[in-house]
Formats: structure tokens, C-alpha cells, sequence
């Protein structure tokens, strides 16, 4: 009897534990299904599945890449995607203005540029007007410089109001400083002079006796020199015929009384002088013509002088 209560014992435990080996089984398949689910083709390595697919195998990836976000995160980043949602031109405004600000920088650039090129040519262009007007041994006006000032200047100003005289000024005996000391010597000379001559109408009292006229703090130039060809200079004074005719006296007396060292040759030189004033309604022409004839008689009468001619006739000053 006790052997065989053993025996149905030994065989209803048997049968328990048959039943939860096959439990185990079934849960074990269960989870396992519910871990992998199935993919539409049944397969796991799948080489021809669509682009929708393949994304969301790559999410799948990425997310077991990165750490798991918490719930908090999890709803933060759900309010921000909601927001970004509900304001869609905040988001796209950020290129838009990146895009705008290059656009704008690239245009200032090309303005500096521009701008610089337009400043280099203007100072191109006062070079070549400058070059046009300048006499290129001595640096002064050249002779149509000088005739077009006197002309607009005459236009201008001449009258009582604004006195204008005019001087024809020429290195005498030139041509034997030529000869004697050769051409170089004959620039330097002509340079010497116009150097001088320029002195008489812009410096300032003390060291040669010219004088000048300040006005509010500036030395003011009294007149302007050119060079009216090979050894002949024209000036036009902003000034009375006798206050011409004392910067006139001057210079002719400093040229005169000085002498050029060049080429360790030392080269005296004097210069002749015709002079007129410029009345109302006078032209450049017929002011030139006076001084032409004061400076012919100036060389007549022995050089190193200056000639008036009053309107009438001419005298030695
Ligand atoms: P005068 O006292 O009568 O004026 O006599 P001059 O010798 O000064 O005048 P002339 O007309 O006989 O000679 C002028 C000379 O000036 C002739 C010419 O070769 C020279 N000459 C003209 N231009 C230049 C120049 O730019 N440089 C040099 N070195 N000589 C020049
Ligand atoms: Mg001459
Ligand atoms: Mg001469």
C-alpha cells in the first residue's frame, strides 16, 4: 500500500514538472516574439526593403546608440518639436538671415572697393591735370597754364577794386651761360631763377625782403608764376603796378647780387624786366603786348633793369 501511494506520488510530480518545462517553453517563445517582431519579408537581413523601412531601422539604431532620454527630457523635447511646429518661420528665419547679412557683406565690399578705385583714378586724373599744367624743368606753370589764369583772372577781377599787374621777365645773355657751362648748367640756371621768381610773389618778409600778405593765419600767394618759354618767365601780380614793381625791384636785385654754384662752377646771372598794370576792360593780349615792348627796351637800355609801360610809353624804373 505504501509502495504503491510512492509510486502515483513520484508519478503526479513527474507530470508537474513536464507541465512547467512546457510553461517555461511557451513564455520563453512569447517574449522572445515580442522583443523581434517579424519583418514584412519574414527575414531579419533584409537587402531590398523601401526607404521607409530603412530610416526606421536607422532610428532604431540611433536610439539603442544614445542613452534612453528621461520623461522629463522626453516631454521637453516633445513641447520644443510642438513648438517648432507652431512657428515654422522662427526656425527658417536664421538662414534666411545669415543669407541676408553675407549678401549685404559682399556688397559693402564691393563698395569699399569701388569706392577706393574711384578715389586712386580722381587722384589719377588731378596727376595728369596737374603734369598738363606744369612746366617740367622748373616745376612752374607751363605757358598755357599761365596765359589761361592770367585770362580768367583778368575776366574776373581787374578794376580799381582789384589791381592786376603784369611782368615779362628774361635771363639775359643766356645763351653764353649755355656756351660757356654747357646745358645742364643752362637748366640748373633757368631752375635758379624760377626758383626766385617764385619766391617774389608767396614768401614771407623776413629773410629776402618780398614780404606777403597774411590772411586769417594763411600766407596768401600775391600773384602766379609760368614759364612763357626757353628763358623767359610771365607773372601775374594780385597787386598794384607799384607794389609789383617793388617785388620786382627785389628780386631782380637778389638774382643779381647772388651767385650760382653748380658743377663747382660759380655762374652770375641778371635778369631784364618789363612791367605793366592791367586796367578795366584791358585783354591779356594787349597787356602782353606793353610788357613785351617795356622788357625791349629794359634789354636796349643795358640789361639787369626793369621797364614800365604806363599805357603810353615806357620808363625806366
Ligand atoms: P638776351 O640777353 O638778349 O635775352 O640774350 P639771350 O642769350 O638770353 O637770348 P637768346 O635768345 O640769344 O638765347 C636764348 C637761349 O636759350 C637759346 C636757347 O638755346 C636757350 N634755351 C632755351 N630753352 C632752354 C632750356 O630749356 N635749357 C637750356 N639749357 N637752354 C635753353
Ligand atoms: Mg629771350
Ligand atoms: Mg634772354
Amino acid at each position: 500500500m505504501s509502495l504503491l501511494f510512492i509510486i502515483v506520488a513520484f508519478a503526479i510530480a513527474i507530470l508537474i514538472g513536464i507541465v512547467a518545462v512546457g510553461l517555461g517553453i511557451l513564455i520563453g517563445i512569447r517574449m522572445a516574439a515580442l522583443r523581434h517582431p517579424p519583418t514584412i519579408a519574414g527575414k531579419s537581413d533584409c537587402h531590398d526593403q523601401g526607404p521607409q523601412q530603412r530610416s526606421f531601422a536607422k532610428g532604431e539604431q540611433h536610439e539603442d546608440a544614445s542613452p534612453k532620454p528621461s520623461t522629463s527630457e522626453r516631454s521637453s523635447n516633445l513641447s520644443a518639436s510642438a513648438l517648432s511646429d507652431s512657428e515654422p518661420s522662427q526656425v527658417n528665419a536664421d538662414p534666411l538671415v545669415a543669407k541676408l547679412q553675407a549678401q549685404k557683406d559682399q556688397l559693402q565690399a564691393r563698395l569699399s572697393e569701388a569706392e577706393h578705385r574711384l578715389g586712386t583714378q580722381a587722384q589719377q586724373i588731378r596727376d595728369y591735370l596737374t603734369e598738363a599744367r606744369t612746366d617740367q624743368l622748373t616745376g612752374l606753370l607751363n605757358r598755357r597754364a599761365i596765359e589761361k589764369l592770367a585770362e580768367c583772372a583778368i575776366m574776373r577781377e581787374s578794376g580799381e577794386q582789384n589791381p592786376l599787374s603784369l611782368a615779362l621777365v628774361d635771363v639775359d645773355h643766356f645763351k653764353s651761360i649755355n656756351d660757356r657751362f654747357g646745358h645742364a648748367a643752362g637748366d640748373a640756371t633757368l631752375k635758379y631763377v624760377a626758383d626766385l621768381l617764385q619766391q617774389s610773389v608767396e614768401c614771407s618778409d623776413s629773410a629776402d625782403g618780398f614780404g606777403s600778405v597774411e590772411v586769417l593765419g594763411s600766407i596768401e600767394p600775391l600773384g602766379s608764376v609760368g614759364r612763357f618759354g626757353g628763358e623767359e618767365f610771365l607773372i601775374l601780380f594780385q597787386l598794384s603796378l607799384s607794389d609789383a614793381l617793388s617785388r620786382l625791384e627785389a628780386v631782380r636785385k637778389l638774382v643779381a647780387g647772388q651767385v650760382l654754384r653748380w658743377d663747382q662752377h660759380q655762374i652770375t646771372v641778371t635778369i631784364s624786366i618789363g612791367v605793366c598794370g592791367i586796367t578795366e576792360n584791358q585783354n591779356l593780349a594787349a597787356s602782353m603786348k606793353r610788357a613785351d615792348q617795356a622788357l625791349y627796351r629794359a634789354k636796349r637800355d643795358g640789361r639787369n633793369c626793369i621797364f614800365l609801360h604806363d599805357g603810353l610809353t615806357t620808363h625806366r624804373k
